[in-house]
């Protein structure tokens, strides 16, 4: 089981580089470890589920207010987070090979698992990136990468109440880089030292318990929904209310949603019901008022926090490992994706049949031309025959193809469309099939 599991983790991580998904971060050099480059399709399927995360959270809803914090801040903001205390792993250091390894995740607290020497004490190691802001550096000039996006709303809590009046409750949402000087980065993307995160911070009425448990249920359930918009498999996702021993010492109550990944059941994304700890921590620090006064009651309060968070790059391992698919059509065996067209980098493909007829290279043109006008990610193809342009969409996961023939041109029959997963083909007039198209990838 563990072995086939592997294998297919190898594959994905081979097909992700092969075609333009994912490199290593740095590679011509050796790489860098926990760092990961995006290509064009990567690039384009985190644009899709950012870009359909920001539609669900934000403009779709009255109650989000989005922000795009610096990733620098104060280095106060960390203290009073609790981050420069207490924003740490348990490190351990192998005697004899010297490799580092995080306590928490080893099966023999005692024994490497690279040369099974003798482990040594494990101390707190803190996960921040500290550097130096300006040309001094001293004990004034400190500042961090920060390690969540959280706190760039918190600290802009005040800016958007100002401003904008929202009445509770209502949230502020963020997308933004993250970074952890993780001890062992590892499986891919799913464990980087720089990552991206999806945050909200969703401020309710402490004064009504009932209305505060179900905001958080009804949160937790869109966060599902997404999940489920994203394509991704019902039965690979778990529910898992993290035990008081396990919470973070900021959380009430913390539920996380776990993903089958091909090397495990492991944390996509959480939320947490954070309190008034954050705001309540920045007032005292920052001795800025960050109450909220409710001109109803005409009581001023420290509004309370639930915070839905979502890591990107987890949900592009986890849209990538799911839709990966080997089978075999027309005889031949096949590798492909199986994104839903939402996410898909390249929504559809066009081809002229032949590539030296210049009347279907120029048909398919002017189709090709008509479709990126109203369809993002239209890619045009006419290398090779159709059969090896089919595997080669396939294996990138666009969910059409279009095939301009004779026909097309000659007696203006439409064109044919071809679908990704069962390889049905369907004849379509031209000038139905932009909706046809639009009605099926969003
Ligand atoms: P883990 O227990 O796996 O280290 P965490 O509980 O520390 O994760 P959070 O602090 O809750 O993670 O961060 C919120 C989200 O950010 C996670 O659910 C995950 O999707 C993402 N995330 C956290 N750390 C990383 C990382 N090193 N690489 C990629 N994504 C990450």
């Amino acid at each position: 089981m563990a072995k086939t599991e592997e294998t297919k983790m190898d594959k994905i991580i081979s097909l992700a580089k092969r075609k333009g998904f994912v490199f290593q971060g740095s590679e011509i050099y050796g790489g860098l470890a926990g760092t990961w480059d995006f290509g064009p399709y990567g690039v384009a399927l985190r644009n899709n589920i950012k870009g359909l995360w920001w539609k669900k959270f934000v403009t779709d809803r009255e109650d989000m207010y989005g922000v795009d914090a610096a990733i620098l801040m104060n280095q106060e903001v960390w203290k009073s987070s609790g981050h420069v205390g207490g924003f740490s792993d348990p490190l351990v250091e192998c005697k004899k090979c010297k490799h580092r390894f995080r306590a928490d995740q080893l099966e023999d607290a005692k024994k490497c698992p690279d040369c099974e020497g003798q482990l040594g004490e494990a101390r707190q190691f803190n996960m921040m990136f500290k550097t130096n802001i300006g040309a001094a550096e001293d004990a004034t000039s400190i500042s961090y990468l920060r390690p969540e996006t959280a706190q760039g709303m918190f600290v802009n809590f005040k800016n958007v109440v100002d401003s904008f009046h929202p009445r509770l409750p209502f949230g502020l949402a963020q997308i933004g880089k993250a970074f952890r000087n993780e001890i062992a980065p590892r499986d891919f993307v799913f464990r980087s030292r720089e990552f991206e995160q999806m945050e909200i911070e969703y401020f309710v009425d402490p004064r009504d318990p009932k209305k505060v448990q179900a905001t958080f249920e009804e949160l937790y359930g869109e966060q599902i929904n997404f999940l489920k918009e994203l394509g991704l498999s019902s039965d690979k996702i778990h529910k898992i209310e993290v035990p008081d021993a396990d919470r973070a010492h900021y959380s009430k109550r913390s539920v996380d949603t776990e993903f089958d990944f091909p090397f495990g059941q492991k944390e996509l994304l959480g939320i947490a019901y954070r309190t008034d700890f954050d705001l309540k921590a920045h007032t005292d620090s920052s001795k800025v008022d960050l109450s909220y006064f409710d001109e109803e009651t005409k009581e001023r309060f420290i509004p309370h926090c639930i915070e839905p968070t979502f890591g990107l790059d987890r949900l592009l391992l986890a849209v990538l490992s799911d839709a990966y698919t080997e089978d075999e059509i027309d005889g031949e065996k096949r590798v492909y994706l199986k994104f839903s067209p939402k996410v898909a980098p390249v929504k559809v493909a066009v081809f002229p049949l032949l590539k030296n007829k210049p009347q279907l290279v120029e048909k398919a043109r002017e189709i090709y031309m008509m479709l990126r006008k109203e369809i993002p990610g239209v890619m045009f193809d006419d290398n090779g025959n159709i059969g090896k342009r089919y595997r080669r969409q396939d294996e990138i996961g666009t969910p059409f193809c279009i095939t301009i023939d004779f026909d097309t041109v000659e007696k203006g029959s439409g064109v044919t469309v071809r679908e990704r997963d069962g390889g049905k083909q369907e004849r379509i007039e031209i000038d139905k099939l932009i909706s046809y198209i639009k009605e099926k990838v969003s």
